[in-house]
């Protein structure tokens, strides 16, 4: 139960640094000002400069909210198509595309591409979004009207006559920025992984001043693109002033957007009191394996468990004796989280024929295993949301390579995690793992362009603070 103790502790640190707005309805979402029984404190810089710019985005999105005037008028003139001017309210849509954790970080790269764009973020509905997070602005609503005018926009993709680099292509965009015929009321960007090199322009300056002019966008990606906009000219300084520590923008925007439905927080509630709560240390464990067979592999409980004893994560079993008097040394629980049961049962099951080393005893615990993604079922994501969250609980945590769902973890977590190298033919990688250079996640498609010399460049080696991942050599990340 809550004694008085926690409840001062969640009164002053419920709106956890400033970063929440007050005001909420605490029971429509509890886990907003609950997070802070569970979560420790974040130990990464902070900007106040980021707490105004995030309280004049809710301002924003308020004012220009569905169902207010100012939407409604936006509205007519998107219906009317052509030469719209830009207002005081301009829109960013984003398209709901791809697993939860790519989801995750589109969503927080777009609403960064919000703030420093000055849109309105609306989010599309589908795959759950209203069933796994809370509103995350005051007094209105992010989620886009179903009556949305632009119906087709969910079948916009690569090509499409409606994207930015298809107009480019067909130089319906001159280069001016000028357009031949009518300027679009708004106009689509493919940022997903299979986007071309006229859609990759979008990270050039040039294209951000053609875009300015534009009241609407409209946003497919499955990509955390946030590395590249620190590359683009015009935002740098803004960036600079957001994010001092630039390493914690997805751990800062993360936690300023994603709150648990109710539904949700009692899922992961429920678990953090019945099997975590109690120990003295929590180490979190994330398995994703990209195979076209489901597995469990051996390669793969090879890996983990030599990344584990390598590291001192998890202590050695003596199998030549059949007890080890018991320490009483810290507690430990470890919470494996993967698609397959087999991992956790022979991990368990190795820690119950042995005892270990040095007498510590740990149990382990896997809230589901589903076997096959399937990203548009309801209960599905939940427990997949659930699980990142508890992931994100832990003191200490390992996580798979390539994997957006380990990268939200970490990033909510705030911890520089064990990142388990991608095995190739099968076989455990040597190392298994590494400690990664920041928590921030990795774009896993970024341009490798130079906008002003027009030829292909190594983004990657431009600025000390975007480098290339530790699980993929083309990738960008921020440390
Ligand atoms: P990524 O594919 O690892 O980058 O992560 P995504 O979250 O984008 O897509 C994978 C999806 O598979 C998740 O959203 C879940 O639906 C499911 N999934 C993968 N691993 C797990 C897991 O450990 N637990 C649960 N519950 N679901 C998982």
């Amino acid at each position: 139960g809550h004694g008085t103790m926690e409840s001062s502790k969640v009164q002053r640190d419920k709106l956890i640094g400033g970063l929440l707005a007050p005001g909420f309805d605490e029971q429509s979402c509890l886990s907003r000002y609950q997070s802070v029984l569970y979560r420790k404190k974040s130990p990464h810089l902070l900007s106040t400069y980021l707490l105004e710019r995030l309280r004049e985005q809710e301002v924003l999105q308020k004012k220009c909210g569905p169902h207010t005037e100012s939407y409604k008028k936006a509205i007519e003139l998107l219906k009317s198509g052509q030469d719209v001017k830009v207002g005081d309210c301009n829109y960013l849509v984003w398209v709901s595309y791809s697993g939860l954790g790519n989801r995750i970080l589109t969503i927080t790269s777009a609403f960064l591409y919000a703030i420093l764009t000055n849109r309105v973020l609306l989010v599309d509905g589908d795959k759950g979004t209203a069933d796994l997070f809370c509103e995350p602005f005051p007094e209105t609503s992010w989620l886009l009207p179903l009556d949305f005018p632009i119906n087709q926009f969910k079948n916009f993709s690569v090509g499409s006559p409606e994207s930015y680099g298809n107009m480019v292509k067909t130089e319906r965009i001159r280069s001016d920025g000028s357009f031949k015929g009518p300027k679009p009321a708004f106009i689509y960007l493919h940022l997903a992984h299979d986007y071309d090199d006229y859609d990759k322009l979008f990270f050039c300056e040039h294209s951000q001043q053609h875009l300015q002019r534009i009241p609407w966008l409209i946003i497919r990606s499955d990509n955390y693109f946030v590395p590249s906009l620190f590359l683009i000219p015009a935002y740098q300084e803004e960036l600079m002033r957001l994010f001092p520590q630039k390493d914690a923008v997805f751990h800062h925007l993360g936690r300023y957007l994603f709150h648990p439905t109710n539904v949700v927080w009692g899922l992961i509630t429920r678990y953090y009191d019945s099997y975590l709560a109690t120990a003295d240390e929590k180490l979190g464990v994330q398995i994703r394996v990209f195979d076209t067979e489901t597995g469990p592999f051996q390669h793969v409980l090879d890996q983990v468990l030599s990344c584990t004893l390598k590291e001192n994560l998890l202590p050695e079993v003596n199998a030549q004796q059949p007890i080890v008097s018991t320490r009483k040394l810290r507690s430990k629980v470890v919470l494996i989280t993967s698609l397959n049961s087999g991992y956790y049962e022979r991990i368990r099951n190795m820690y119950w024929e042995h005892p270990t080393m040095n007498g510590e005893v740990i149990s382990f615990h896997q809230p589901s295993h589903e076997e096959h993604q399937d990203s548009d079922k309801k209960m599905h994501n939940m427990k997949a949301w659930a699980e990142i969250y508890l992931l994100s609980l832990s003191d200490v945590m390992v996580t798979s390579a390539w994997s957006t769902f380990g990268y939200v973890a970490q990033g909510l977590s705030g911890l520089k995690t064990w990142l388990m190298f991608k095995p190739e033919n099968r076989t455990a990688p040597n190392p298994p793992c590494r400690q990664v250079m920041s928590m921030e996640p990795c774009f896993h498609a970024p341009p490798f362009y130079d906008c002003k010399a027009r030829r292909g460049t190594d983004t990657g080696k431009l600025v000390p603070h975007v480098r290339h991942c530790e699980d993929m050599s083309w990738g960008l990340k921020l440390v």
